[in-house]
């Protein structure tokens, strides 16, 4: 039996070639983090999973997971579980109705004075409690036409002062990609505000080239960067030796987080996470409690439970360390802030 080779991706090593190298299976993850075999049921189920919402995660990302430990807390955000082919009544495939919210392919326009651009439509790594994992990506692949059509929704829209560019990963994108639509975006007047979501240096730190940097900070768009990590152990020597140029760059680094059962559910590791941040230039924002999209409900905590352990990480740290605890309801004019309720 072949073993996959456990190689620290070349720091050199373009992304591309590091994301194509990802791996698309339970069985290579277990070879690759040497874990047990599952039962022959849980293997049937998990493989119904994978079917629903493909197995996806790039090596360097698996290379910070403990091997040998099935409930390392990278590990379980990658590797799909048998639980999520248990239909469960209060979860729904569209749990934000982001269906109504979409104005148009290729943006999600909700909430006053920001809209979501979806530019890219897949992501670097598929998070099994993604609450986009039955979301119509096939409908929003948009083409250079219909990209027109969402600036020029923008441009016409002048209550609209931030872009957010959203996904999938917008750092899917080519960097050439990215200039183009950056570009764009700066030729509406009324755009002040540049936002980028993503996970995809978080998996692959190489995405965080020199030619982006150079790129985000040469706009006249005041621009942020919102990295999703949801444990200290996310954050490598590689992210850590990134993060370290790109915040003397001005460009501001948040981070939004999901509560996860059995990942993060504890004031302690949310404590380290924000300190490991902090020490990287980035500051936490948002910490989510989950959307309820089927086939995540494994991951979820009640809410009661969720402001306990908010309460206990308000009483550890200072007030710009403490994420807001949040849950994005449908129809609502922002994300709900659940600690106060
Ligand atoms: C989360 C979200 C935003 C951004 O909200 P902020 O509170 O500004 O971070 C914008 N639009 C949609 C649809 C969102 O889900
Ligand atoms: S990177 Fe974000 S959008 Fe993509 S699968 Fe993970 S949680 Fe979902």
């Amino acid at each position: 039996m072949p073993i996959i080779a456990r190689s620290t991706a070349d720091k050199q090593q373009d992304w591309r070639q590091i994301l194509a190298q990802s791996l698309k299976t339970a069985h290579d993850i277990r070879r690759y983090l040497e874990l047990p075999s599952p039962s022959d049921e849980d293997q049937r189920n998990e493989q119904i999973a994978s079917r629903q919402f493909p197995v996806l995660v790039p090596r360097p990302f698996l290379d910070l997971a403990e091997p040998g430990n099935p409930d390392d807390p990278i590990t379980r955000q990658v590797l799909p579980d048998a639980d999520e082919t248990t239909v469960h009544p209060l979860f729904s495939s569209d749990p934000l109705a982001e269906a109504d919210a979409n104005v148009q392919p290729g943006i999600i326009h909700k909430y006053q004075g920001r809209a979501l651009l979806l530019p890219a439509t897949g992501c670097a790594v598929n998070c099994r409690y993604c609450f986009r994992r039955h979301f119509d990506y096939a409908d929003n692949r948009i083409s250079r036409a219909q990209w027109q059509q969402s600036l020029e929704y923008v441009r016409s829209d002048n209550s609209l002062s931030e872009i957010i560019l959203s996904g999938g990963d917008p750092l899917m994108l080519q960097d050439d990609a990215l200039h183009q639509l950056i570009c764009d975006i700066e030729a509406i007047p009324h755009i002040r505000r540049l936002r980028i979501h993503s996970r995809l240096p978080v998996v692959i730190p190489q995405r965080l080239t020199a030619q982006l940097l150079q790129r985000l900070s040469n706009t006249r768009l005041n621009t942020t960067l919102v990295f999703h990590i949801n444990h200290a152990n996310e954050i490598g020597c590689e992210l850590q030796q990134q993060l370290s140029i790109w915040k003397q760059s001005g460009i501001t680094l948040l981070n939004q987080s999901v509560l996860l059962k059995g990942i993060n559910d504890d004031a302690q590791i949310l404590q380290q996470l924000s300190e490991s941040l902090f020490e990287s230039g980035v500051l936490p924002y948002y910490l989510h409690v989950l959307d309820r999209v089927q086939g995540a409900a494994h991951f979820d905590l009640p809410d009661d439970a969720a402001r306990k352990i908010f309460r206990q990480l308000h009483s550890k740290l200072p007030g710009y360390l403490v994420p807001r605890l949040t849950r994005e309801e449908a129809g609502k004019s922002g994300k709900t802030l659940i600690h106060m309720l």
